[in-house]
């Protein structure tokens, strides 16, 4: 079974623009997107942590990160792949920044990616 994480964005999160996760979920439940790669086996979501917002640095992505670890391994679990979330991937202006820094520190495989369910455009068809 692959056991898996997101890094999702602090504000969008905190201000419940994306209530309930739902997209990430769903996406994950149907295995499309980018968890597309999971067609094949089992996968379990053990998290979702957040980047620690648009006023920290690199640094709070990797502290968020390090505190996921220390959860996990309090319940002997590990994760084996770590997804930057869409709302991350789309709408961050740090984003480079922060998956630069998550891909060096994770010592994990790093995808970036989540659902693919955001509309290209707000009132276009
Ligand atoms: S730094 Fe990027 S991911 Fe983090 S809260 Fe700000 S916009 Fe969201």
């Amino acid at each position: 079974m692959k056991k898996i994480a997101i890094l999702s964005c602090q504000m969008i999160r905190g201000q419940n623009l994306c209530p309930a996760d739902t997209r990430c979920f769903i996406a994950l439940s149907r295995k499309e997107g980018e968890f597309e790669r999971y067609k094949n086996e089992e996968v379990c979501l053990l998290g979702i942590i957040n980047c620690g917002g648009c006023e920290g640095n690199r640094n709070r992505a990797i502290c968020s990160l390090v505190l996921l670890k220390r959860e996990l391994s309090a319940f002997k679990e590990n994760i084996d792949a770590l997804h930057i979330g869409t709302c991350i991937m789309k709408f961050c202006p740090r984003k480079d920044d922060i998956i630069a820094a998550v891909k060096e520190k994770a010592g994990i495989e790093v995808v970036e990616g989540t659902h693919k369910y955001a509309p290209p455009t707000i009132f276009g068809n």
